[in-house]
């Protein structure tokens, strides 16, 4: 892919200054093309979205990650030394000191073990969401294993702290084609959204003809609301940005770039972090080298990098954000061409 401002000519480095880099103190205040929906705040004169953007944790150890799934068998998790509630209590600090309250998929299998954890992020007011129970790949699973799977960390999860999960992210987005089996399942389970469909190509995920924007979908067992992970239009191509390694080992100039284009468009930011993306001290798991440089690289950037995100527009959970409200209808399995 040529970059923005190697191609020359109108299009060329005036170009990517004038619309990328141009001073913008509010990520809400589109200069050029303010979106339709926009409406103007009596007090600021700026125009506004319906909606905040979401800043969203996948709540997992660092061994759990998909990164190491081959090396470090589920049967031996508990010989691992945990990290997971301490750089989960990170979070909470952060998010508290920005005044910012998020969504937080768990793994039930975290929450079975710190219970305190998942009751102290309901208390602090963020959002409890399941991030699966044993943090496997969705399109590997039967549907059979997949609604066992989700309904015990589920309930797991909402036992603990007493309070209705109605979110679930699938472990490393695996909700793609051949999986979207499990949408209808989810619905079954008593969920109202999922945020596991991210509308970019990934050897491990991926759903490139999915809508970017919240939708709502009809599944064979009623309605869910899914709300995509983030992306921007480059070439033609949906560019993932603002979460996880793309956020971590990509260079900020790049990020930038990202979250003014979908700001322009009038899309919310979708941010997802791990707890293990902003802890440098932790052990070093053997693995692929490709594997080991998508875990470890720039690992002392990602906290300083969400704090600047956090400050640069206003963020909040799923449950918070307004944007259930403008999820449109859309037949995904006609667009996919899938049998419902
Ligand atoms: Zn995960």
């Amino acid at each position: 892919m040529a970059l923005p401002w190697k191609r020359g000519g109108p299009t060329g480095r005036a170009h990517y200054r004038a619309h990328y880099l141009a001073p913008c103190s509010n990520l809400y205040y589109i200069e050029d093309d303010p979106p339709e929906r926009a409406k103007t705040s009596p007090t600021t004169g700026m125009p506004q979205l319906p909606f905040k953007n979401v800043i969203s944790v996948d709540v997992e150890d660092y061994f759990q990650a998909e990164s190491f799934a081959e090396i470090v068998d589920r049967s031996r998790w508990n010989t691992y030394t945990s990290r997971v509630d301490a750089n989960t209590r990170r979070l909470l600090e952060l998010f508290d000191e920005r005044g910012v309250q998020a969504s937080f998929f768990i793994v039930g299998w975290v929450a079975e073990r710190f219970p305190q954890l998942i009751r102290d992020i309901a208390a602090a007011g963020h959002e409890l969401g399941c991030h699966s129970y044993w943090h496997r790949l969705i399109y590997k699973l039967t549907a059979e294993d997949f609604r066992e799977d989700t309904h015990r960390a589920k309930s797991t999860i909402e036992q603990i702290a007493g309070t209705q999960v109605l979110g679930y992210r699938a472990p490393t987005y695996s909700i793609v084609s051949q999986s979207l089996w499990a949408l209808a399942i989810l619905v079954e389970l008593g969920f109202s959204y999922d945020s596991s469909i991210f509308p970019t190509k990934h050897d491990r995920y991926g759903m490139p003809r999915a809508p970017r924007s919240p939708f709502r979908v009809i599944t064979s067992s009623g309605s869910l609301i899914e709300f995509p992970i983030t992306t921007f239009r480059v070439r033609g191509h949906n560019m993932p940005v603002a979460g996880g390694g793309y956020l971590r080992i990509l260079p900020e100039w790049y990020t930038k770039w990202g979250i003014r284009s979908v700001c322009r468009e009038g899309l919310p930011i979708i941010c997802y972090v791990h707890p293990w993306e902003i802890d440098p001290a932790q052990p070093r798991l053997p693995g692929r080298l490709t594997s080991r440089l998508r875990h470890y690289t720039n690992l002392s950037k990602t906290y300083g990098r969400l704090d600047k995100m956090l400050r640069s527009a206003p963020f909040t959970s799923f449950r918070d954000s307004g944007l259930a409200a403008i999820a449109k209808d859309f037949n995904l399995y006609a667009h996919l061409g899938y049998q419902n």
